[in-house]
């Protein structure tokens, strides 16, 4: 059972089992199915279907303003959602729970690179307390559970994720869906393409299509209490400004890109270390995990918003 199957990486998690046998065994959840900040319709969701394994997707997601303008909602929905599918996957004897957190919840002053261990070394960035605080003790409670009932709870620390369904709102998105979206209307209307901050911030991005393939590896595979980084190597971080340039040269509208620099830069880094997924991933499979490259996956990303403009979550 995939809660927040609708969403950036449960329609990646959707569209690579879709060529799988078993197919049929997965169901993708949407907030149409349940209200997961609501403990009745959860217990009713799990009585109903009865998973086996569940990967935890669902949140209330975005980006830098929107987690600055809604640290309030970010804290209590995020609360409310985890603290009742990860209660609900103990009442109902669930195996396996891979739940999902984010390098956005690391410490804000830290040493680099930025490793499992270091994930509560000092409070979050405050532009996003709420989220971050929700997030941190979704691992907390994943830690807890395991000791108290027969469920094997894992979380995962994606970097910021990108690519095909992404929600391309201009106000609440992530960098990347926003950019691609003000770009696209930026040259329509003949108007400057304007990037928020000043474009020095660092970022690890990893497409949607590889988090996939890692999650379902992580499925499979992982059983550690300790999270586990997903995220490209370090030496890939990019800057938003050099981020908005590649964009801007996809729709080739370079010259009206412009930096508002009254507005906020968020966290400065968070460089995450990927060196236990690496490791562990050899060791699985015998091979190294291959990213996609950032420019086709970004490219495939602007095409896929191009092409599905009246559909995409805007
Ligand atoms: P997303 O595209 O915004 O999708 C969110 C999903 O959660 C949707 O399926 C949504 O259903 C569902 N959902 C939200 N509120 C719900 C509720 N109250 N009840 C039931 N379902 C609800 O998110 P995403 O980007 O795929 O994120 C997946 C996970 O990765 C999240 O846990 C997020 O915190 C984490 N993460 C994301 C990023 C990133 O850059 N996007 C980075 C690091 C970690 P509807 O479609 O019906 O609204
Ligand atoms: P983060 O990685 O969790 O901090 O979140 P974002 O994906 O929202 O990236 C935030 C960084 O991108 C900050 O440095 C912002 O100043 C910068 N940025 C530039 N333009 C935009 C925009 O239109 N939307 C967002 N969300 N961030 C922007």
């Amino acid at each position: 059972m995939v809660t927040g199957g609708s969403g950036l990486v449960g329609r990646a998690i959707k569209d690579l089992v879709s060529g799988d046998i078993n197919t049929d065994h997965f169901i993708f959840l949407s907030s149409k199915d349940a209200n997961l900040c609501n403990y009745e319709e959860t217990k009713h969701l799990f009585d109903t279907l009865k998973p086996s394994i569940v990967i935890h997707l669902a949140a209330c997601v975005g980006g830098l303003f929107k987690n600055m303008n809604n640290n309030v909602l970010m804290y209590e929905s995020n609360e409310d959602i985890n603290r009742n599918v990860l209660r609900c996957c103990v009442e109902y004897n669930v195996k396996k729970c891979v739940s999902v957190l984010s390098t956005c919840i690391f410490p804000d002053k830290t040493t680099y690179p930025i490793n499992e261990m270091m994930l509560h070394n000092g409070p979050p960035h405050s532009s996003n307390l709420g989220y971050a605080t929700a997030k941190r003790n979704l691992e907390i409670l994943s830690r807890l559970y395991r000791q108290e009932s027969k469920c094997t709870f894992v979380t995962v620390i994606p970097t910021n994720i990108f690519g095909p369904y992404d929600n391309y709102n201009l106000e609440n998105a992530h960098v990347i869906p926003a950019l691609i979206h003000k770009c696209h209307l930026a040259k329509q209307k003949n108007a400057n393409f304007v990037v928020a901050g000043s474009g020095a911030p660092l970022r690890q991005f990893i497409f949607n299509r590889d988090l996939a393939k890692l999650i379902m590896w992580v499925t499979k595979q992982y059983t550690d209490h300790e999270p586990l980084i997903l995220s490209v190597d370090d030496k890939h971080e990019v800057s938003i400004h050099n981020v908005a340039t590649k964009i801007a040269d996809h729709f080739g509208y370079a010259h009206r890109l412009v930096m508002d620099t009254s507005k906020a830069d968020g966290q400065f880094k968070k460089t995450a270390d990927n060196t236990k997924m690496k490791s562990l991933y050899k060791k699985s499979m015998g091979k190294s995990f291959e990213f996609t490259l950032f420019d086709e996956a970004l490219a495939e990303s602007i095409t896929w918003f191009v092409e599905n403009f009246e559909i995409a979550r805007k």
